[in-house]
């Protein structure tokens, strides 16, 4: 009896967990360093994210990423917007590059058949929040007047100096003002959330957070989960990622996220440091791990 009751179970579709790669050498090659360490969700940067100028990506590169994607298994793929880009800046000429950057990346993004690209929403450089969150939101409304297609993820932030983003009442505000649609939605980060004061390590503060999430109408807006453990302890405002299990989190606050229904269809990014842990390469020995977590 026991046996077809088994049976009967319908196996659960493996978690869908991942990394940031670098796209050094053309975009498409980040399929091979996610396949290599048994990432099926990926994250990229569409254009450097440390200049302003766009690299040329010719129409090739971009059948090759496509052709790439559709052999790899890889079943989700989003893009994070270069560092540059201060969406709340009160500075006309930064603001004014960061639009064009963000339409620019945007563009790239929907020609990779790429549906969301991580916004973080900007620094307001001492003009207070209530003006870089209007500033940020009318951004998001020209450059969806600019390109069509796509969608944006603003990510919550640790909140170091000016930054916008440690409180989910922000997230909610620039939504709205940017007119709610179904173009905008939410990227977690863990170890950002954490730093910026939520204590997800303990069940209480996790379930306070999904509270706030769904009071303020974001969790279903949850679209990327950035799963990195903090190397800065809680409230501290400092921005350091660490390998699962092996910072000021701890291991439990991911296997809360990783058996968490809301957010099983949510692709898990990793954005730990690179590198060897041991023998293996460290995003292998993290995204194992959050495999492990995710069975019950
Ligand atoms: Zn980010
Ligand atoms: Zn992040």
């Amino acid at each position: 009896m026991a046996e077809t009751m088994a049976a009967k179970v319908k196996p659960k579709s493996a978690p869908l967990v991942g990394a940031h790669m670098s796209i050094a050498g053309g975009a498409w090659r980040a399929f091979d360093r996610l396949r290599k360490v048994g990432g099926n969700a990926l994250q990229i940067f569409v254009k450097s994210n440390v200049q302003w100028r766009f690299a040329e990506v010719t129409d090739d590169l971009v059948a090759k990423f496509h052709e790439t994607r559709a052999a790899s298994g890889v079943r989700e793929v989003i893009a994070h917007a270069s560092y540059l880009v201060n969406p709340a800046s009160p500075e006309r000429d930064i603001y004014r590059k960061s639009r064009d950057s963000l339409v620019g990346e945007l563009e790239y993004a929907v020609r990779y058949g790429i549906g969301w690209l991580v916004l973080h929403p900007g620094n307001h450089m001492g003009s207070g929040s209530r003006r870089g969150i209007e500033r940020a939101a009318a951004m998001l409304v020209d450059v969806f007047e600019k390109v069509p297609q796509g969608g944006i993820l603003i990510e919550t932030t640790a909140g170091s100096g000016t930054a916008l983003g440690s409180s989910f009442e922000h997230i909610a505000d620039i939504i709205d003002e940017a007119g709610g649609g179904g173009r905008l939605g939410v990227c977690l980060d863990t170890s950002h959330i954490f730093a910026g004061g939520y204590d997800i390590s303990k069940p209480s503060g996790y379930r306070h957070v999904k509270e706030t999430l769904t009071s303020l109408g974001l969790l279903a807006r949850v679209r990327a989960i950035h799963v990195n453990d903090s190397k800065a302890p809680l409230a501290s405002r400092v921005d350091r990622h660490e390998h699962i299990g092996r910072g000021h989190m701890g291991v439990e606050a991911f296997r809360r996220i990783m058996r968490d229904g809301d957010f099983a269809t949510v692709a898990k990014i990793l954005e730990t440091p690179k590198g060897m842990c041991g023998r293996r390469k460290c995003d292998q020995v993290n995204i194992s791990l959050l495999k492990r977590l995710a069975k019950r």
